[in-house]
């Protein structure tokens, strides 16, 4: 099929790429050039495992492009998808302005084309398709939705670090639909995804993704607080978890205890839906609850920091700034949260990571960094590990010991204790 894409950031390039490999012919458009430029010269414009080569291999077949024109995407493709940001306002409720914009410009390219499926992949909160897209298309367009172009919420969970594999192999596949041609497209486009494909209304689509990564997160910071249980009383908290995820309705996924979520989705994403339960008169005391551990198991680092250090005027090495493996985005990621804390507190700051350090500078450009872990821990005085970066596992003694003193505490469990002795971790 002729596919566009609406926003090439972290889902579009993905989506784009996946449904490329996968045989379609897609266009990809953004409204920064320099997006558009990079993806024709077959450079991705973030990191993510396999994006590189694959984006290579498809723009070489000639099975994906990217344009700076809307129209041509439009003209030239059935499925438009927009994958847009959605990010959250200041009281945490759900910003509309770019999927607003997005609209109207994609109203006008409609103007001139027939039959046309328009699929909401951004992350948006139940009857955002149906009060803000539809009408901002159909205003823009003069045509009739249902009619004259289709619509469907198609939401997308991939996860950063493992983008394309979860792109082409998904748990399923949730199409909701204004009219049941675009659900058939749409159904057609993932025939030979080997999942799950759910049918179901725009309001249940919207609402399935919210609801997913409201639970991830909740499982999360559920065990975030076991860990801090498990921690006082000198159980081992990573044991405990692998004995409950044996139980098939609990599964052993997202039970790791540390220093808590980040990432561009699940605190605006839990945020958005408290914001939107609240203005519908619920209390959503779990959801909240999910969040204000969030906000402070990271400073736990801090915490446990002070109690060995005096960290005024001392040197602290960060090792991992992307908020997990896999990836460069430091959106949310809880090493800004422990970052601003030190600076706060008087401490100098050295870094290091592997991918992130480019989008955290430009963050932080006051704080120290280095080309390697060894190089970031020599003379300091702490240091703090906060992404579990592979390479991060291979530190051994020798390493730490390059410290003028050897205070070491994991917000996520990496080291060997045969390999490295005497650190701690956040909640072991
Ligand atoms: P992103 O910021 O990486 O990319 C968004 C892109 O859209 C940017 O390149 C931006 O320039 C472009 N853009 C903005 N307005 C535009 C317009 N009017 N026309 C064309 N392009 C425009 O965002 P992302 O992380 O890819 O997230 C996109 C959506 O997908 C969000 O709703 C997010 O919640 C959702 N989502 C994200 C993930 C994830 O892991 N990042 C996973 C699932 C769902």
């Amino acid at each position: 099929m002729k596919i566009s894409i609406m926003g090439t950031g972290y889902v579009g390039l993905s989506t784009g790429v996946g449904f490329a490999k996968k045989g379609n012919s897609v266009l990809c458009f953004d409204i920064v050039r320099e997006i558009v430029d990079k993806i024709n010269r077959r450079e991705p414009t973030f990191y993510e495992p396999m994006i590189e080569d694959a984006l290579k291999e498809v723009v070489s077949k000639g099975l994906l492009k990217a344009t700076a024109y809307l129209n041509y995407a439009v003209l030239n493709s059935d499925i438009t998808f927009v994958c847009v940001p959605t990010p959250s306002q200041k009281d945490g409720s759900l910003d509309v302005s770019y999927i607003e914009k997005a609209s109207v410009s994609l109203g006008k390219a409609l103007k001139g084309k027939d039959y046309h499926v328009v699929a909401v992949k951004s992350t948006v909160l139940p009857e955002t398709t149906g009060n803000v897209v539809l009408p901002t298309l159909e205003k823009h367009s003069g045509k009739k939705c249902g009619r004259d172009f289709g619509l469907c919420m198609n939401p997308e969970f991939l996860r950063e670090g493992s983008a394309l594999t979860d792109f082409l192999k998904p748990h399923r596949v949730i199409i909701g639909e204004f009219d049941k041609k675009s659900g058939d497209i749409l159904e057609r486009l993932y025939k030979d995804f080997d999942c799950p494909v759910l049918r179901t209304d725009i309001k249940t689509a919207e609402m399935i993704k919210y609801v997913s990564n409201a639970f991830l997160a909740t499982k999360i910071s559920f065990s975030n607080e076991i860990g801090n249980v498990c921690k006082r009383m000198g159980v081992d908290v990573y044991e405990v978890m692998r004995g409950v995820g044996l139980d098939r309705r609990i599964s052993p996924d997202f039970l790791d205890a540390g220093i808590g979520f980040g990432g561009s989705c699940f605190p605006k994403d839990v945020d958005a839906i408290i914001s939107k339960a609240k203005t519908l008169g619920e209390s959503p005391i779990i959801m909240e609850s999910v969040i204000e551990l969030n906000r402070n198991q990271p400073l736990r680092m801090i915490d446990l920091l002070k109690k060995r250090i005096n960290i005024k005027d001392k040197r602290v090495c960060i090792l991992g700034l992307a908020f997990k493996p896999g990836t460069d985005d430091v959106r949310e990621a809880p090493s800004a949260v422990i970052v601003d804390r030190l600076l706060k507190e008087g401490a100098a700051v050295n870094a290091y990571d592997p991918k992130a350090m480019e989008k955290f500078r430009d963050r932080y450009p006051q704080i120290t960094y280095f080309n390697s872990a060894r190089e970031a821990l020599k003379n300091a005085d702490a240091c703090l590990i906060l992404t579990e970066w592979d390479e991060f596992r291979n530190l051994s003694e020798n390493d730490f010991n390059l410290m003028n003193k050897k205070v070491v505490i994991e917000g996520r469990k990496i080291l060997d204790r045969e390999k490295v002795q005497g650190f701690e971790g956040i909640c072991w």
